[in-house]
């Protein structure tokens, strides 16, 4: 009896969850005619438009994005320096660049930065691609971008490999082979310069003196000898306000000195106008000491 009561109440289960179900897809079925209109993901309501068909007619209709997307990256190739920075960065390692020196300078960025080497590669991954934007964030002259293009499905993985080189492979196999042949010439012209000799170097300089430039050594080089030089008095007095002056002052100093006890010899001015003073004589304490006698005493 018990078994023949739960087959019933299994056959009413299936019967109403079916019924559920049924009620669930016609409800549906029944708003599809008031198919949901192309929002705006930054409109308020974005989320609360729950009426409607969410799923969007694509790529007939398409969902508006952001003004700052991180989608597919973009090199502008004019502007790389090829410093291979975002090489280095990339976590999943999905850029590869081929560098190749210049002989000299290519060009300038457009900020200015100087372009060195070419790039015989430069491709991208997409396929490999986490969109974490570091390449894009240490690039010095901000080439690398990213865009707001996330439309680049394919039908072959292989087709997500970008290529962003602006060399040809004959173009890149060319510059290749004009570095070795600058190299090559560098060496050749290092070897072919004959060592320095000592009397054509310069002192202190251990570069060697160009073809052609005699270098004197320190025994030829002139000596500067020291000449001094005086300068011209400007005004020369008379022969006969000097003299004047001359005795004016022999007659001051002597009756300054005989004030004072002194004893005076003055020159006359024609044979030379020198004075001398002399100090009156003074005893001057001078110590004497006896000398110890080596004489020995007699009653010994
Ligand atoms: S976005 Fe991230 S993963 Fe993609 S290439 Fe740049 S560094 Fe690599
Ligand atoms: S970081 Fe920028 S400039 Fe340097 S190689 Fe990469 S794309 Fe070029």
């Amino acid at each position: 009896m018990n078994q023949f009561r739960n087959y019933i109440e299994q056959i009413w289960q299936g019967i109403s969850s079916t019924k559920k179900g049924m009620s669930l897809t016609w409800k549906h079925l029944w708003a599809a005619k008031n198919q949901r209109k192309v929002q705006d993901i930054r409109s308020d309501n974005y989320f609360q438009s729950n009426e409607g068909v969410f799923t969007l007619q694509y790529p007939a209709e398409q969902v508006e994005i952001p003004e700052r997307s991180r989608y597919q990256l973009d090199n502008v190739m004019e502007d790389c320096i090829v410093c291979d920075k975002c090489v280095k960065i990339c976590p999943v390692d999905c850029i590869e660049i081929d560098p190749i020196k210049a002989t000299g300078l290519v060009g300038y960025a457009s900020d200015g930065s100087p372009i060195r080497l070419y790039a015989a590669k430069f491709d991208i991954d997409m396929s490999k691609c986490c969109f974490c934007g570091l390449c894009t964030t240490v690039c010095p002259t901000e080439c690398l971008t990213m865009t707001s293009e996330y439309d680049f499905s394919t039908f072959d993985v292989k087709d997500h490999l970008f290529h962003y080189s602006n060399l040809s492979p004959e173009e890149a196999e060319e510059k290749r082979r004009l570095y070795e042949q600058f190299v090559k010439e560098k060496e050749e012209a290092k070897l072919s310069v004959p060592p320095p000799s000592p009397s054509f170097v310069k002192e202190g300089v251990a570069e060697p003196a160009k073809p052609g430039e005699v270098i004197p050594t320190s025994e030829q080089k002139p000596k500067i000898g020291f000449k001094p030089s005086f300068k011209k008095s400007e005004s020369v007095k008379s022969e006969q306000s000097e003299q004047s002056e001359q005795s004016e002052l022999s007659e001051h100093v002597i009756t300054l000195g005989k004030s004072e006890g002194l004893e005076i010899q003055v020159a006359s001015s024609e044979t030379g106008g020198t004075s001398e003073i002399k100090k009156p004589f003074k005893p001057v304490f001078k110590p004497s000491f006896k000398k110890p006698s080596t004489d020995k005493p007699k009653d010994e």
